[in-house]
């Protein structure tokens, strides 16, 4: 679960998260959508502590972001992030991809993160694929792999910012395939995108931000048939 209080975040002296408050339950799947520049990256970036946040609370399944160094890796450990870019390493094969940082950071035996790594491939279709490079892969399948290095460490909440905006249109959809499939066995999923379809079938609730602030919280039957905001209704009618 992740339980943000009057977030505040500013980049000197531009004011780029005004007075955040989102509590996301555990198991629960939240889209984040708003226009260009309005603070959904930043936001994803403070959850996980990438950025730092001037006031305001975040906890991260119970440990408050951006105190010390220990609490940040348990931070780390509890959020999987996945990007618009895969950033995946190009000199590692898919396998030892997922295996790395179980390996590097957790200190477990090859066998027992090969085993893990193995598991989570599997989980998004990709297990056939373990022994190739990512320049081998297409941008869904890179995706794919990307999505199960994250889960991998077993995080409790997984946060993805805008990750098939680079993706070729056929290749959207797997992608959203497998996050419809994580959100559907019940991992708490916080998702900055612009597929509305996704936000109106999988999203728990939609989050609508502008100017760095959260001007609309809805379900998304609502957020997408009746808007209560004048601001998130001048956005859907240019999404159309
Ligand atoms: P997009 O849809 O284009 O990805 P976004 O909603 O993710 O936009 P952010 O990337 O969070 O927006 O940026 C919010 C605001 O903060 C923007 O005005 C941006 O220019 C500014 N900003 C983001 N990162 C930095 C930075 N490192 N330094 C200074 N300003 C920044
Ligand atoms: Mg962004």
């Amino acid at each position: 679960a992740v339980a943000i209080q009057g977030l505040n975040k500013w980049y000197g002296s531009y004011h780029a998260l005004r007075d955040i408050d989102l509590n996301v339950a555990q198991g629960e799947t939240v889209v984040v959508c708003g226009p260009s520049g309005s603070g959904k990256s930043t936001l994803i970036r403070c959850i996980n502590g990438l950025e730092h946040h001037h006031s305001g609370t975040i906890l991260a399944n119970g440990i408050r972001v951006g105190q010390d160094a220990r609490s940040m890796r348990e931070v780390r450990k509890n959020t999987g992030m996945v990007f618009q870019h895969f950033n995946l390493f190009p000199h590692m094969t898919v396998l030892q991809n997922c295996m790395l940082a179980l390996v590097r950071v957790r200190r477990q035996s090859r066998a027992d993160a090969e085993q893990v790594a193995r598991t989570f491939l599997a989980r998004v279709r990709m297990d056939e694929h373990a022994h190739k490079y990512p320049s081998q892969l297409s941008g869904g399948q890179q995706q794919r792999v990307a999505i199960a290095r994250s889960l991998c460490i077993r995080p409790s909440v997984m946060l993805f910012d805008e990750p098939t905006s680079a993706l070729d249109p056929e290749m959207i959809k797997e992608v959203l395939d497998v996050m419809k499939s994580l959100s559907n066995d019940g991992m708490t999923m916080i998702c900055v995108t612009h597929e509305m379809g996704f936000a109106r079938e999988v999203a728990d609730r939609v989050v609508f931000m502008d100017a760095g602030a959260i001007v609309e919280e809805n379900t998304p039957a609502a957020f997408f048939t009746a808007p209560r905001h004048e601001r998130s209704r001048q956005f859907l009618a240019q999404l159309l």
